[in-house]
């Protein structure tokens, strides 16, 4: 199985056949991603969908967006709620606080906002820190995807 990783694409991008996935929920990979012929699954961050944009300022989609996904049958996995640069926090008992309260909130986001339960899971930054984020949120036994997709560049 081909899994590639896409921040960024537009109508020149080639994608090859395989699962294409996609991560913070940006407009552009709505408007030129879910059209695409693939299996594909979209991460999402509901900071980036509430404030309208992400951490480097690409335009996010909106709820409707992610309501319009869902009516196709496409799927949405998570990718936590607040994007964390988790080495930037002081130690490993505030990594692992942060996780499970980040990883509660964005669960309950998905709910309230959209009444949907993902059940896959993309690290922010792609970093799992050695295991500790999987080993910290295993309840809710989430497919986990991370550095081992092919980034393709914008
Ligand atoms: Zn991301």
């Amino acid at each position: 199985m081909t899994v590639l990783m896409i921040h960024e694409m537009n109508e020149y991008t080639q994608i090859p056949l395989g699962l294409c996935t996609f991560d913070d929920g940006l407009l552009s990979q709505y408007v030129y991603g879910k059209g695409l012929p693939n299996d594909k699954i979209y991460f999402i961050c509901p900071k980036f969908i509430m404030d309208g944009f992400n951490d480097i300022k690409q335009k996010a989609m909106t709820i409707n967006h992610l309501r319009e996904l869902i009516d196709m049958g496409i799927e949405l996995g998570g990718h936590s709620y607040y994007h964390t640069k988790l080495e930037g926090l002081p130690d490993l008992k505030n990594q692992v606080y942060h996780i499970q309260r980040d990883t509660k909130n964005m669960m309950e986001w998905f709910k309230q906002e959209l009444d949907y339960i993902p059940t896959k899971f993309c690290f922010p930054y792609n970093n799992d820190l050695n295991g500790l984020y999987q080993a910290t949120i295993t309840h809710y036994n989430f497919k986990f995807y991370g550095a081992s997709r092919v980034d393709i560049p914008a």
